[in-house]
Parts: structure tokens; sequence; C-alpha cells
């Protein structure tokens, strides 16, 4: 039997990357976070405005969590993402809300690592594949606690944003964009795998915010990923996030995507 694509990208709204291309162009850095290694931090990104994350001082892979900045409950889905778009995204990709919004919170706009590719094992970069490093995997794996997970780094960042207990903003992270991560699914046993990321200082994805948008990002502990990565024992190198925002003009005929039209009732209204 062939395989048939689940779900064509055809009849989905475009990205008008011209459009987007030439706001980026344009638009100047209003605001940096320094991500340090092994830990999280997060920004604000208005809608209309685009999001960078650059590798500086060395090789190292971020975790990305998504949220609508004024509705905490619409936040990314890597699941749907990865059933629209494939595990990797790229340019013209788009980042998709949870259910009931179900719209692009983002579209990837510039990626200086698009060159990889797919290589011979499979692997490539920008998964949404992966989860992201926690600490319960960890302990079920190896019987240690490690604080320095991307899952305890995000949780401690989505806390400080949003003032919320360490329990309460756990339950707020969610399934990562693995940016610049290079993974696969092992050819023979169907595993997931890693291997060192390509990215080196100066690489950079670019996102546009469709809607107002709170990015945490998190500088996994693996580093590149090219060994492990619940430990101290990998390399660490900070992440830049920056914000940049193009002038008023630069964005005619884009508009917000409006949340999913589903009716909703799911076959209990008439
Ligand atoms: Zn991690």
């Amino acid at each position: 039997m062939r395989p048939v694509i689940c779900y064509p990208t055809d009849a989905l709204p475009g990205a008008d990357l011209v459009l987007y291309g030439s706001a980026l162009a344009q638009a100047q850095v209003t605001e940096t976070v320094l991500v340090p290694p092994r830990d999280a931090q997060s920004i604000r990104v208005p809608s209309g405005a685009f999001l960078r994350i650059v590798s500086v001082d060395g090789p190292q892979v971020g975790d990305l969590n998504l949220f609508n900045a004024k509705d905490l409950s619409e936040r990314f889905y890597s699941g749907k993402t990865r059933a629209l778009h494939g595990t990797h995204v790229s340019t013209g990709d788009r980042l998709w809300s949870s259910f009931p919004a179900l719209r692009p919170m983002a579209t990837v706009v510039a990626d200086t690592l698009d060159w990889y590719g797919i290589d011979q094992d499979g692997g490539s970069v920008h998964d949404v594949i992966g989860t992201r490093c926690g600490p319960y995997t960890n302990h079920l794996l190896s019987g240690q606690d490690y604080h320095h997970c991307c899952h305890s780094n995000l949780t401690r960042a989505v806390a400080a944003a949003v003032d919320l207990p360490i329990e309460e903003a756990q339950g707020l992270v969610h399934d990562v964009l693995n940016v610049f991560m290079c993974t696969g699914f092992t050819r023979d046993t169907g595993q997931y795998f890693m291997k060192a990321s390509p990215v080196r200082p100066g690489d950079a994805l670019t996102l546009f915010a469709e809607i107002d948008l709170l990015p945490v990002l998190s500088a996994c502990p693996g580093g590149d990923c090219g060994s492990e990565h619940s430990s101290d024992t990998a390399p660490c190198y900070p992440l830049l996030m920056e914000v940049l925002v193009p002038p008023a003009d630069a964005l005619v005929g884009w508009q917000m995507p409006t949340p999913n039209g589903y009716v909703g009732g799911h076959g209990t209204q008439g």
C-alpha cells in the first residue's frame, strides 16, 4: 500500500513569506533577553513582531514553550504541529495552538540551519518530536534527582513570568519546539535519537508572532545534545532571545488569525 499524507496542508491559509520577509528586513531590535546555560527565561512578543532565537558563544539547543500572552490556556500544540507539518519545522511552517483555538501562534520566517535538510540517518533540526528533558524521566531511568532539566527550567521561568506557585506553573509547561536540536527516529527500531547539533554562534531561528506571545526558552543542560542531557556533564552555552518590531505600515494585508471556527458542543447540542 502507498502512504497517504494524513493532513495535506494545501488547504491551510498560506504564510505570506514575502510580506513577512520584507517586514523583518525593516524591523528593529527593541528588547533582548539572554538565557543562561541550564536555565530558562521568558520574553514578551506583541503580535506583528518577531522573535529571533540566536546561538551565542557555542553550540546549544533550546526548548521552547509558547503561550498566548493574554490567555495562558492557549499554548503551543507540538503534536498537532507535527501532524500538520512533519517531525521538524523550518521556514514557512506554522506553530499551532491548543484546542479550542487551534490557530497559528507563530510562523517560522527565517532559519539559518535550513541547509541541513534530512541527513543519512533521517535526522533533521528543530524537532517537534521530543517533549523536553525532565526530572521525572531522568529519575525513572537513573534513580537520580537533577534539577536543571528543561522541564524544571521552564517551570521556574513560567512561575516567575506569571507569578504563580511552582506546582501551578508546572501544570502550564507543555511539549516543546526543540530549537536547533538534531533528532530523528532510528530506522531499525523506530526509537527517538539525538546527535550533536550543527548549530554554531550566529545561527538563528526567527518566528513571526501571529498573536501576542509569551515565549519561554530553556538552554538545555545537554548543550548541543551530542551525548547526554540530564546532568552537568555537557558543555552548555547561553541563548539570546531578541524581539524585533517592524514599522506599522510593513504589515499591510496581514491579519491576526482568528480562533478555530468549529461550532463546539461535540454533538451534544441539537
Ligand atoms: Zn533539555
